[in-house]
């Protein structure tokens, strides 16, 4: 077997690249033996908001290439970014040494975010901002001589990544129930799907503060978990629990951050200023793998003492501030005000909402649908367990040509933040059709 493509015989293109996909390639959250038969789209290049496979098909792209995409594929901006970086260097560490795009990107983030003079510690996936939170969150009580404060309280419906430590603070589910063994215990307040979450979880912040290193919560929206969705008011709430009781406040921005909600973070609807926050997915617009754990300076300074000693961060990954992904990155959080990305994304919301009351006013089969900006699940009603609707709507939906990916019957539209108001129809009519042809069998 060669590089080169195979050569197109008897069967298609597209299955020839499953055969050699599934040869050599393990994918995540996917059960291998029946990857084959799933109808996997195998994609050769792509164009603005569109997908295009190795026969040449073309997919609209609504999940944002599972939540990372913000502006689109292929922007000529970013593209640009990362061919000017190319020519200067790709990456170097950041392990005691500083790379000038990697500074550059911080101090174009640092007035951005919701976190009182943030530091960045970057790594290259949500799930390790979020170890590095933890970690940094355990230790900044620790280097104060505080050994007492070893507890995270984390919300039902959680999702904070896939790590032995993120999936501690995660909920179960998700198929991780056999990790259970390796979960450290966590103490847990209801998630986004219970009204009174928030009254909860203040109740337990006011009677275990003493005991917790932080909160753990993902503002405004438990994404994985289904997009469950909560009021701003309720998340200030939790986040004047623990200010009043002296918990650090985690959030977990990787799947809300840089726009997604219609604001750039989630945390600024919900007036909240966290003292770590987590940034991954939309950074660099989808391109590149970066994360970052920002910290405040009142968390950063709890680091800061005699050299070599016990109050360093003891923690680093080897492409931490990747500075090609950081040029691109730059360029992204440019782009926002450049494009006026936040205004489209209100504007594309406001459209998609008022679409899927429609779509949902003749559908019985639609249960609830639930919206924070361009963040959407359509929870689908099926008769009977076990008939795979969410599955069988985004497969019908995929044969038109709308690229969707469901959690489990909850279908999810994230689309691309620049999208266009006949793009959004677009989502919503296909939706509407592969709806009735699965409700319909
Ligand atoms: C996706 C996600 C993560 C994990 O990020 P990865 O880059 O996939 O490791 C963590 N938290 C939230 C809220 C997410 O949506």
């Amino acid at each position: 077997m060669t590089d080169a493509e195979p050569p197109t015989t008897l069967a298609s293109r597209h299955d020839q690249w499953v055969a050699r996909d599934a040869a050599v390639v393990w994918h995540g959250f996917t059960q291998m033996s029946a990857y084959a038969d799933n109808q996997p789209i195998i994609v050769a290049s792509a164009e603005g908001r569109e997908l295009i496979d190795v026969d040449g098909n073309r997919y609209l792209d609504a999940i944002s290439s599972l939540w990372v995409t913000t502006l689109g594929h292929r922007v000529p901006e970013l593209d640009a970014a990362a061919r000017e970086q190319l020519d200067r260097v790709a990456h170097t560490t950041l392990l005691g040494n500083g790379n000038v795009a990697t500074i550059a990107l911080a101090e174009a983030l640092a007035p951005c975010v919701p976190v009182s003079e943030p530091h960045f510690l970057f790594a290259s996936d949500g799930a390790a901002a979020v170890e590095q939170a933890l970690k940094i969150a355990f230790q900044f009580w620790t280097n104060q001589g505080i050994t007492t404060r070893t507890r995270y309280l984390a919300l039902g419906g959680a999702y904070h990544g896939d790590t032995i430590g993120s999936i501690s603070v995660g909920a179960g589910g998700f198929g991780t129930d056999v990790f259970d063994p390796l979960r450290f215990p966590v103490l847990r307040a209801p998630g986004y799907d219970d009204p009174g979450w928030a009254d909860t979880a203040v109740a337990l912040i006011a009677a275990h503060g003493h005991e917790l290193a932080a909160v753990v919560i993902e503002p405004l929206v438990q994404g994985a978990v289904g997009m469950w969705v909560t009021e701003p008011d309720a998340v200030e709430r939790v986040a004047e629990a623990c200010r009043e009781h002296d918990v650090l406040l985690i959030a977990d921005e990787v799947a809300t951050g840089f726009g997604r909600t219609g604001t750039l973070f989630a945390s600024q609807q919900c007036r909240i200023r966290p003292d770590i926050m987590c940034i991954g997915k939309g950074l660099t617009g989808g391109y590149l793998a970066m994360a970052a754990t920002v910290a405040s300076r009142r968390v950063y300074q709890a680091f800061l003492g005699p050299d070599l000693s016990e109050m360093t961060l003891y923690h680093g990954h080897s492409f931490s501030g990747n500075a090609l992904a950081a040029a691109v990155a730059l360029r992204h959080l440019r782009l926002f005000e450049e494009l006026e990305v936040l205004p489209n994304v209100r504007a594309r919301a406001a459209q998609l909402s008022t679409a899927l009351a429609g779509l949902a006013a003749d559908r019985p089969a639609v249960g609830a649908i639930r919206q924070r900006g361009l963040m959407v699940g359509v929870e689908m009603h099926p008769p009977a367990d076990g008939l795979r609707w969410g599955r069988r709507i985004c497969a019908a939906a995929v044969r038109r040509g709308v690229l969707l990916r469901p959690l489990g019957d909850v279908v999810v539209l994230m689309p691309i933040l620049t999208s266009t108001a006949e793009e959004i129809d677009r989502i919503v009519t296909v939706l509407a059709e592969a709806i009735d042809e699965v409700c319909a069998a």
